[in-house]
């Protein structure tokens, strides 16, 4: 079985409540910390995939708006601000580790289809080859019901089939996977291991933790799930303190391990 330790090619998953304040702001330092942690990772060896939400509360912080619009139009607006705004802060910050980006937007339309599955894959070898940092998100300005995958961590268990990862880690606003959803229940504790994904574990999970967030532990369990179904490990760590990364590829038991069979 590889581990966090050995792995060499890794997707990396942020969301939007831990890349941005209650404010709708992104957290400044957050990514700064993030990209610094990342460049270092990279410049050890590891290839990097980052999947990264955030561009709809971006763009709602950067146009003033009180609030998300309700609207799939405003949203795909506020979207197509808000990835700029991302990506012009990811470009900025890497580059000054000496890291060069691409912007991968992807739709399900597109890595359904086998043909153009294949060219993605194909994008990101040539990216990887290149030692570019691959930052993905799905297609929001286009993305309509029916072609969209949903949420940025099933995006995020694709991305790491598609690539072929050794491992899947999902940065979030919470330690791990807890027995309970914390916000509900004082008693929960963290679950260090997880073997089996079954219904008995999806009815431990609840949903998104903030106005900021999209699919809670749910969407991280049917991640694991793809994952660990095509025999790859998943981690769950907190996103707040990134230098957490270095403890886990260096073997530590951070987080929630869903334990995998090694390559994706
Ligand atoms: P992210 O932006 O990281 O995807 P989410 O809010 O979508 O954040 O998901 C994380 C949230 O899921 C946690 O803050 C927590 O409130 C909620 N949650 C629900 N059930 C659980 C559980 N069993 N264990 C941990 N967190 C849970």
């Amino acid at each position: 079985m590889s581990t966090a330790r050995d792995a060499r090619r890794i997707v990396l998953k942020v969301g939007s409540s831990t890349l941005t304040h209650p404010t709708g702001h992104i957290n400044i330092r957050l990514m700064e910390q993030l990209v610094r942690v990342m460049s270092d990772l990279k410049n050890a060896g590891r290839e990097l995939v980052l999947v990264s939400s955030g561009a709809i509360a971006v763009g709602v912080g950067k146009l003033g708006l009180r609030q998300r619009p309700g609207d799939i139009p405003g949203k795909q607006a506020a979207a197509a601000v808000g990835q700029c705004e991302l990506m012009y802060l990811y470009d900025r910050y890497f580059s000054e580790y000496n890291h060069t980006v691409g912007q991968v937007l992807l739709t399900n339309y597109s890595l359904c289809r086998p043909e153009s599955r294949e060219n993605v894959r194909n994008t990101f070898e040539a990216l990887l080859g290149l030692g570019v940092i691959p930052v993905v998100n799905e297609n929001d300005t286009v993305a309509t019901d029916e072609i969209r995958v949903g949420d940025n961590d099933t995006l995020s268990a694709i991305v790491a089939q598609v690539t072929g990862a050794d491992c899947l880690i999902i940065l979030s606003d919470i330690d791990g996977l807890y027995t309970k959803n914390p916000a509900d229940h004082a008693d929960a504790a963290l679950v260090e291991e997880v073997r089996v994904i079954d219904d008995a574990l999806f009815a431990t999970a609840g949903g998104a933790g903030s106005a900021r967030g999209t699919g809670g532990m749910i969407t991280k369990l049917r991640a694991a799930q793809i994952v660990q179904r095509a025999g790859g490990d998943t981690y769950i760590i907190n996103g707040k303190t990134p230098g957490r990364l270095y403890d886990l590829l260096e073997g530590a038991k951070v987080g929630t391990h869903f334990v995998g069979g090694g390559c994706v």
